[in-house]
């Protein structure tokens, strides 16, 4: 990792930086952060002589080589000051809580439209809504097309950035080309390497952010955060690490909640978390409990299934979404208890 003396290089300088490394059987990928940019190495960077050498230019401060199997990712490397931001929240900062349906219905968009409006009246800063669903029963609904038009009219509406999964490359070029702020990849998809790499080369140079979910069945901390590094190795660090539940479930929950890895995350990665308690319990009346759970945990942000009418919900909705009412009590407290974390228990995260 080659860390300018200026906040980023110009073509002339990068250009010489890759004449160097190219020698060694390496290539430059610069990641571009809120504040600077980095050069990444990428390839086997443990060569003295092409250190001693890039050390040696005049515009380079200095060369960090992290042995880590997520050098980007790594707590310790030159990201950690990056802060993504989504809408007007900068995580670490302010509790974001991303709320809405789990599923658009096309055929009943005000469904959305209320939601969208009930969930930013509760204090969220961010939408979800699913356009595109995987789902277990290939007989299930599995989304419309039509549902993106929707998702993007109550940004529009609400001015609130908006969230939703894609699942393949067609996807992922219609959700970039509608403006979709936050791509989500989902629990299924959470190993998917190829689909990672092409989210991760989708993005580069765009502010587009990725929440990633945690693989659901006992994915491993080293899985989850190797799995943020195919993404952000392409240029874009806006990567948002999200535990929602793992498989085998608890008994009467619908996985096994998780948001107990918060603070082992935080020890190896500055990735920023955000729980979502929903998949987690799967039950609404659940939700409150895991999410303030994750907050104590030291989340940095909540992603929740709300509905103005769940029994009317598609996909999840029906047992897994709070009202909007149960959402604004919930933020409320989950509010007060970020603020309390953060003044009174700054230890949370490391033991
Ligand atoms: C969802 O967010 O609606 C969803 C399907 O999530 P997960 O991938 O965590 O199951
Ligand atoms: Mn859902």
């Amino acid at each position: 990792m080659i860390l300018p003396k200026n906040n980023r290089l110009t073509d002339e300088q990068v250009a010489e930086l890759t004449v160097i490394v190219t020698e060694f059987g390496c290539r430059i990928q610069p990641i571009v952060g809120a504040v600077r940019t980095i050069y990444a190495i990428v390839g086997d960077e443990r060569h003295e002589l092409m250190i001693n050498r890039l050390e040696g230019l005049a515009f380079v401060d200095r060369v960090d080589t992290i042995q880590s199997p997520h050098k980007l990712m790594d707590i310790k490397s030159d990201l950690a000051s990056h802060r993504v931001k989504i809408g007007t929240v900068t995580l670490g900062e302010e509790l974001l809580v991303m709320a809405g349906l789990c599923t658009i219905d096309p055929k009943n968009p005000n469904y959305f439209y209320e939601t969208a409006h009930a969930v930013q009246e509760a204090g969220a800063q961010a939408l979800r809504g699913g356009v595109w669903k995987p789902r277990t029963n290939p007989y299930a609904f599995q989304g419309d097309n039509r549902s993106l038009d929707i998702l993007m009219e109550g940004s529009r509406r609400t001015g609130l950035p908006v969230d939703a999964e894609v699942m393949d490359e067609e996807q992922l070029r219609l959700a970039l080309d509608a403006g979709v702020h936050v791509l989500q990849i989902g629990a299924r998809n959470a190993l998917n390497y190829s689909l990672l790499r092409q989210v991760g080369k989708a993005i580069a140079g765009k502010p587009t952010a990725v929440l990633l979910k945690r693989g659901m069945h006992l994915g491993t901390l080293n899985e989850f955060i190797s799995a943020a590094e195919y993404i952000v190795n392409f240029g874009n660090p806006n990567v948002i690490l999200c535990p929602r539940g793992t498989q085998p479930g608890l008994d009467g929950y619908r996985n096994h909640p998780d948001e107990s890895i918060t603070p082992l995350l935080k020890e190896r990665t500055w990735a920023p978390v955000v729980v979502d308690p929903s998949h987690s319990v799967g039950k609404a009346a659940y939700v409150p409990a895991c999410a303030l759970a994750a907050v104590a945990y030291g989340a940095d942000g909540l992603c929740i299934e709300a509905h103005v009418s769940p029994s009317h919900g598609l996909g999840d909705d029906p047992k897994q979404a709070v009202t909007p009412k149960a959402l604004a009590e919930l933020i409320t407290r989950a509010k007060a208890l970020h603020a309390l974390r953060r003044s009174a228990l700054p230890s949370v995260s490391a033991p």
